[in-house]
């Protein structure tokens, strides 16, 4: 199904929107002008993003919390990447969160509720279309992770 990336944003953020009206979140959303279309599920695709940004969320604040959803690209791919300014993951952590049922031992872990099933499901539905996903991180300050997706065929 060719998707604009706009559309896919939008998607993920409404639902977010949705479930966190109530609460102290500044997100701020940047999709660049003019990016490919990408042939994705698109339900699929926005459910990933919007674990992400759940995840953002979940891990960070209560106080001045910010996340920034960016969309960025060029001739052959889009990047979604979500940032967050939350509790960071630790460098032997990084690999073992995209592991089923694997959560981080933190105070905000012990918080909020989580089966440790999301980034798997991500990962797996990111890779199924061809992408990838990365995580960057800085432990104390925060993290910033993104969905690398081919273009679609235009
Ligand atoms: P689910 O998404 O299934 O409701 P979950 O959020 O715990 O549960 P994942 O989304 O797979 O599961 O994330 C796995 C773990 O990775 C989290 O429990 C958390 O410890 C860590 N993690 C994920 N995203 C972040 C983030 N943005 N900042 C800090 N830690 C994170
Ligand atoms: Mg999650």
């Amino acid at each position: 199904e060719v998707v604009q990336v706009p559309e896919l944003v939008g998607a993920a953020v409404e639902a977010f929107r949705t479930q966190r009206m109530e609460d102290g979140v500044d997100l701020s959303v940047d999709v660049s002008e003019g990016l490919p279309a990408v042939d994705v599920d698109r339900a699929a695709v926005a459910g990933a993003l919007l674990n992400l940004l759940q995840n953002a969320y979940k891990y960070s604040g209560p106080e001045n919390r910010r996340i920034t959803l960016l969309a960025r690209g060029g001739g052959k791919w889009v990047d979604l990447s979500v940032e967050d300014n939350g509790v960071g993951i630790a460098a032997k952590e990084r690999k073992r969160i995209f592991e089923r049922f694997y959560r981080v031992d933190n105070l905000l872990t012990r918080k909020t509720e989580g089966s440790g099933l999301g980034l798997a499901i991500a990962r797996r539905i990111i890779e199924t279309h061809g992408g990838r996903i990365s995580v960057q991180s800085e432990p104390g300050r925060g993290s910033r992770f993104t969905i690398h997706l081919p273009a679609g065929k235009a």
